[in-house]
């Protein structure tokens, strides 16, 4: 529809000039096309129901003033033969220009919008053509002494209007953000109608047998207006300056620099053409003085707010620069600085606080739960902190904060307040998330070097953390001479995996009352060269950190496995029935885990039920990866073992979310259990728990026949421990037993 609209309208334009201009003929041909042109205006606005309704019908009553104009002059010299100057038709004419500015203003709203530096250039590109527009056609004309004054004024008012139109157009064309089609025909249109409007005041003078072509220009305009009202962008507000921030007028662009310097040089430009044509004497010096000056200013304003914006957005760069994206907090780099000034005040009080299972988080709900996670806790340590301290993003999820001066000793009651912060569930993508942390502190006493208050505070988070998590410490020197010992461990025990120096050894569980071996657990020792055995309490943890418990795991499993089905072969009935082995957290986690296990249990012909896991309550309590494999080995038949129950988080509820087949019972209940007074009570609990709930409850660490007796007469059948036997490498599965009395 509007193709075919522009395609009548472009041949109707192109036909016009071989009319004879000033028939009748070409008259009706003429003005019934600016009928049309307003049918297709109000059936575009009728379609296309657009927000600026009301513009639009603006528009179309400049085109309609126009109509009555045509009409008026064409009645005066066809039907009256009169040419009268000003007549009825002028007012028509003229009044159809502020319709037109009105009706265009509205119909581009928001295009036309606050956007200054848009206004300004397109000020500065209409002031520099109204000036050449002044003093070459409407100064002259206003100065023609031979017609008389309304006459001069009615002629002059013409290209004074059409500089409205040209600042219009200006506007327009030079706003930030793209026009849409609808906007983009009315635009054409406009600069049609002012190109023919600029002919028609030089034609008479110049070529009079071309004043038919001028009337080409005014057709177009006609074309681009309806076609404009009947396109289906029309219905869209123009584009909102918002939108456009990013546009080009916020940057000065080499194309529009150019034009605006352009325009600025038509100022000497008129100068000289005038000097040249018609004398340096005569020169309209009031017109060019005013130009320069007005154009000055605007180019200067221009600057301005150049300048601010280049100011605001290095300040915005610099924001980013020192603020986390995520959380909102400052970063490493603002604390770093602060630091160092609190240092060299010598007050610096710095801790450092990591997420408890935060990686798991990650791993298992994904990232955008963690990322909601930081950012809530983030919110909340800057809530639990005071005015003048510090929380920062160090990266990933390790916070830092620095607290204000003027508060020492302040640092135990801070972290408390930044734990209790923690407490509450946190909710992120539709989970209720506990989150736990890791504090480290320290201050800066003996030291100017602010990297040092920082390491210090590290040291203190990871011992922190080593210890189970959840906690908080203080720096102190011992936590230095550990922190290198266990670095150094660490090497070591890497190289001892190559070089075979772990062993394992097997200590019975056996059932009560007759004392005989039901299964073993496998204890894996470190026979090192110089320091001779050293305990797995004391490089468990460190192989836990480094991550090399998954490869020292890996060949535990192995070698458990082959060692249980070597027995199974040798003694048969007489020999242990199950392997328990130690799994850790880390191990658990571990991507594959589960694969493992089964390929050990192929390699080794060993049955699934076989095998026990054994993993501590902590490993398996924050749910997640851990639990996934936990399951996954309960499925592929392995048997589920709780390690020291009672010592962690002892949640019943865990027993309801792992499959568990095992409790064993922690040696401190054991401990206890033939002191007198109440001292059987958990142990008590614990047997009836686990009979509740049909699972096997293995009594560890028993001693003494004592112990093992009032075990047997509390309901316990499986015991362990140095009593019946110490973890060996052959234990003595034929030899006597030691039976419960
Ligand atoms: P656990 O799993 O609770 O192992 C039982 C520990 O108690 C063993 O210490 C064992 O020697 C000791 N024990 C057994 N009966 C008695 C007793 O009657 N009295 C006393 N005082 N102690 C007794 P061990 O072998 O030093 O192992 C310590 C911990 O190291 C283990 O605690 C386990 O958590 C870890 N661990 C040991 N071997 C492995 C392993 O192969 N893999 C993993 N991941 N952890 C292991
Ligand atoms: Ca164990
Ligand atoms: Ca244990």
């Amino acid at each position: 529809m509007v193709g075919a609209w522009v395609i009548v309208g472009l041949l109707v334009s192109v036909a016009y000039p071989f009319l004879r201009d000033g028939t009748p003929v070409a008259a009706v041909f003429y003005n019934s096309f600016t009928v049309a042109t307003l049918g297709a205006i109000v059936a575009g606005v009728r379609r296309n129901r657009p927000v600026q309704r009301v513009g639009w019908y603006v528009f179309a009553g400049a085109v309609g003033l126009r109509l009555c104009g045509d009409v008026t002059y064409e009645i005066y010299r066809q039907v009256l033969h009169l040419s009268p100057f000003p007549s009825l038709a002028d007012a028509f004419y003229l009044g159809a220009f502020p319709l037109l500015v009105a009706g265009t203003l509205l119909v581009a709203r928001g295009r036309l919008g606050r956007d200054w530096a848009g206004i300004l250039d397109a000020a500065i590109i209409s002031g520099g053509l109204s000036l050449v527009w002044w003093v070459f056609v409407i100064a002259p004309m206003a100065a023609d002494a031979s017609s008389p004054l309304l006459q001069r004024v009615i002629g002059a008012a013409y290209p004074a209007l059409d500089l409205l139109l040209i600042a219009l157009v200006a506007q327009l064309v030079i706003r930030s953000g793209r026009l849409t089609v609808s906007l983009g025909l009315l635009t054409v249109g406009m600069v049609a109608l002012l190109v023919s409007d600029v002919l028609f005041q030089f034609m008479p003078t110049f070529a009079p047998e071309f004043e038919g072509v001028v009337a080409v220009g005014w057709l177009i305009s006609n074309t681009m207006w309806g076609a404009a009202a009947l396109d289906r962008s029309s219905r869209a507000p123009a584009p909102q300056p918002e939108l456009q921030a990013r546009g080009t007028t916020a940057t000065l662009g080499r194309t529009r620099l150019a034009l605006l310097a352009a325009c600025t040089l038509l100022v000497p430009a008129v100068l000289f053409v005038q000097g040249l044509m018609i004398g340096p004497g005569k020169l309209n010096w009031l017109a060019i003085g005013v130009g320069a000056v007005v154009l000055f200013l605007l180019v200067l304003a221009r600057t301005a707010g150049f300048v601010a914006q280049v100011q605001r957005q290095a300040g915005q760069l610099e924001e980013l620069a020192l603020c986390d994206a995520l959380t909102g907090l400052p970063n490493r780099r603002v604390f770093e600085e602060r630091l160092a000034g609190s240092v060299a005040a010598g007050n610096a009080q710095v801790a450092i606080l990591d997420l408890d299972g935060f990686k798991d988080v990650n791993d298992r709900l994904g990232h955008a739960v963690g990322d909601r996670l930081l950012a809530v806790v983030a919110k909340r340590l800057a809530g639990a902190l005071r005015e003048d301290d510090l929380v920062a993003r160090m990266g990933g999820d390790e916070f830092a904060v620095l607290l204000g001066a003027g508060s020492p000793g302040a640092m135990t009651g801070i972290v408390e307040r930044l734990a209790a912060a923690l407490r509450k569930p946190v909710e992120a993508g539709g989970h209720e998330l506990l989150i736990g942390a890791s504090i480290g502190s320290a201050d800066g006493a003996g030291t100017r070097d602010a990297g040092e208050v920082l390491r210090r505070a590290d040291i203190a988070m990871y011992a922190a953390k080593a210890a189970g998590g959840g906690r908080h410490r203080g720096y102190s020197d011992d936590l230095d001479a550990r922190a290198g010992e266990q670095a150094k461990l660490g090497a070591e025990i890497r190289a001892a995996l190559d070089l075979g120096q772990f062993r394992v050894v097997y200590q019975p569980i056996v059932s009560l009352p007759d004392g005989r071996i039901v299964s073993v657990e496998a204890l894996v020792r470190w026979e090192h060269p110089e320091r001779g055995l050293i305990s797995p309490a004391e490089f468990i943890p460190v192989a836990e950190q480094n991550g090399l418990i998954v490869e020292l795991g890996a060949w535990i499993l192995r070698t458990a496995c082959s060692q249980a089905v070597v027995w199974r072969n040798e003694f048969g009935e007489a020999g242990p029935q199950r392997m328990s082995v130690n799994v850790s957290a880390r191990q658990l986690a571990e991507p594959g885990f589960t694969a493992l296990v089964a390929e050990v249990l192929a390699w080794t012909g060993l049955a699934a039920h076989q095998l026990i896991v054994e993993v501590t309550e902590t490993a398996v309590f924050g749910g997640g990866l851990a639990v996934q494999a936990v399951k996954d080995l309960h499925e592929l038949g392995v048997k589920i073992a709780l390690d020291d129950f009672g010592t962690g988080h002892s949640s019943l509820g865990l027993l309801q979310t792992v499959p568990v087949d095992i409790l064993k019972v922690d040696k401190s209940f054991v401990d206890t259990i033939t002191m007198a007074g109440r001292h059987a009570v958990i142990a008590t609990a614990l047997i009836q728990v686990s009979s509740g709930l049909g699972l096997m409850a293995v009594a560890e660490g028993v001693e003494t026949a004592e112990q093992a007796a009032e075990l047997y007469r509390l309901g316990y059948r499986l015991a362990q421990g140095y009593h019946f036997g110490r973890p060996v490498a052959e234990p003595d599965f034929l030899g006597t037993r030691v039976a419960v009395g």
